[in-house]
């Protein structure tokens, strides 16, 4: 057993998750940890349309929406050659999401890329920011040419 026993990589299925998952990999066999991945699908009503007489018809269906992420992210554990992966896909804020799965999950290192989608002209991307200040356990960020 090594220093980690359960590891959480927050996957944004971006270019960087690429680079991301192979340091991940790494590491969750070198501490023979147990290994979860998590996807945040960040899709949200706008508050407005609730009312709204034409766009309250239009139907999301969100059951349908996690499904494909999670077929996304088991995909992509396949082609990195991922086994026995704890696989998990949530609506939210990311940074928001992944604070309590670490939390509800007891992990105690959280990998993450310094850069993703939101914050290509910060120092360290937003999620990444908002999550080092957040956790309660070891983090590593991966870094991420912008
Ligand atoms: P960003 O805040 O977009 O710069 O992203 C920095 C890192 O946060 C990414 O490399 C991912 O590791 C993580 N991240 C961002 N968005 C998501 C998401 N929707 N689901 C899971 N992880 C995410």
């Amino acid at each position: 057993m090594g220093d980690y026993t359960h590891i959480l990589v927050a996957v944004d299925f971006t270019e960087s998750a690429e680079k991301i998952l192979v340091k991940t990999r790494d590491i969750a066999q070198r501490n023979h940890a147990k290994l979860s991945m998590l996807h945040v699908v960040e899709y949200m009503y706008p508050v407005d349309y609730v009312n709204d007489p034409v766009a309250s018809n239009w139907v999301v269906d969100d059951v349908e929406m996690l499904e494909n992420a999670k077929k996304s992210l088991q995909e992509f554990s396949t082609k990195h050659n991922l086994k026995n992966v704890d696989l998990n896909v949530q609506f939210g804020r990311p940074k928001h999401v992944i604070s309590e799965f670490v939390r509800d999950h007891h992990c105690d290192l959280v990998i993450i890329g310094s850069h993703g989608r939101h914050g290509l002209s910060l120092l360290l991307g937003s999620t990444a920011s908002a999550v080092l200040h957040a956790m309660p356990c070891d983090i590593l960020t991966v870094k991420i040419e912008k």
